[in-house]
């Protein structure tokens, strides 16, 4: 199975498809690279055809024309309903508690390493306020959590 994945260079904005997990990409048209686990993964799929429809929207935004675009291409894949959302965003919060290798983790740790995966602030807290309600993780002191 193979998942195309659609990042977009930090310094020149294009966005590129990736078909595997490299540990860094090196863009196409400035030539910069970036580390293909911390930048932000716009959209992934396992059709290209779909990967290629986000990358055309991510120009088409870029360009001001974004909501144009859906209208024209009028796709599934702008439709990501509320469920698949906070899953892929609940996701981003727990790997928090993996991937950093603490006993305890700060809130603002856990902000930068869940806005790096794209979740803003206030979806982050939501998300450590869910996950304190069902027990998987504690929350020690205020803003201090812990991974039960
Ligand atoms: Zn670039």
């Amino acid at each position: 199975m193979t998942i195309h994945t659609v990042t977009v260079c930090p310094d020149c904005l294009t966005p590129r498809i990736t078909s595997k997990q490299p540990e860094t990409i090196s863009c196409t048209k400035c030539g910069s690279s970036y580390d293909f686990q911390t930048v932000r993964h716009h959209f992934t799929s396992e059709s290209q055809e779909e990967a290629i429809l986000y990358r055309g929207y991510i120009i088409a935004d870029q360009q001001g024309k974004g909501e144009e675009y859906k209208q024209q291409v009028d796709s599934g894949i702008f439709e990501v309903g509320p469920e698949t959302a906070s899953k892929t965003q609940l996701e981003a919060v727990k790997d928090a508690f993996t991937d950093i290798d603490q006993e305890e983790l700060s809130e603002g740790e856990i902000l930068d390493f869940a806005n790096s995966w794209g979740v803003d602030q206030e979806k982050t807290r939501h998300i450590l306020n869910k996950m304190i309600e069902t027990g998987s993780i504690l929350e020690r002191e205020p803003g201090v959590y812990q991974k039960l």
